[in-house]
């Protein structure tokens, strides 16, 4: 008889090239918050798969020089694995603008580790859609199952 499977909800953690130097540290509280880091991969990308990979912000004023950035250095990319995971690193990883995550949610991982705007530190997927999309994008051979156990991801 073959053994059942256990679906668990996963999405996609980048370690951006800012925090690069943190990435043990990181990927440490990654676990110790009750992730499974299922697959890592360490990549730098050009500045062609930069712009793929943030295909719906083309066209806005902050474009270009997110592609500069996150094409400037390497990147880990992990994906991850917990009950509601994408909900859930969204909230710990927290607002996209540092500054405004200090203010607010000055434990999140984004204030911690951030500078500004731009250079927040992380990346997580924002719906179920996006975690399917961005895992295929890093881990092609990777099937990922159609599993959401969460809610909506929390947009700030
Ligand atoms: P998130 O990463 O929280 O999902 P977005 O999808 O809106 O945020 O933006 C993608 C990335 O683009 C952000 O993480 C950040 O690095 C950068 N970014 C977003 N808004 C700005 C902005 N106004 N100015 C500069 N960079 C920005
Ligand atoms: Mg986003």
């Amino acid at each position: 008889m073959e053994a059942p499977h256990i679906y668990v909800e996963r999405t996609l953690a980048i370690i951006k090239p800012d925090a690069l130097h943190k990435a043990e540290e990181i990927e440490d509280i990654i676990q110790r918050s009750g992730f499974a880091i299922l697959q890592k991969r360490r990549v730098h990308l050009t500045p062609e798969q930069a712009s793929d990979f943030y295909a719906e912000h083309y066209g806005k004023l902050f474009f270009p020089s997110l592609v500069a950035y996150m094409s400037s250095g390497p990147i880990i990319t992990l994906m991850i694995a917990k009950d509601k995971a994408i909900s859930y690193w969204r909230e710990l990883i927290g607002p996209t603008n540092t500054i405004k995550a200090r203010q607010t949610h000055p434990e999140c991982l984004r204030a911690i580790y951030g500078t500004d705007d731009q250079r927040n530190a992380l990346h997580g997927s924002d719906s179920f859609s996006s975690a399917q999309r961005e895992i295929r994008f890093f881990f092609p051979d990777c099937i990922v199952e159609p599993v959401a156990t969460g809610q909506a991801a929390k947009d700030y």
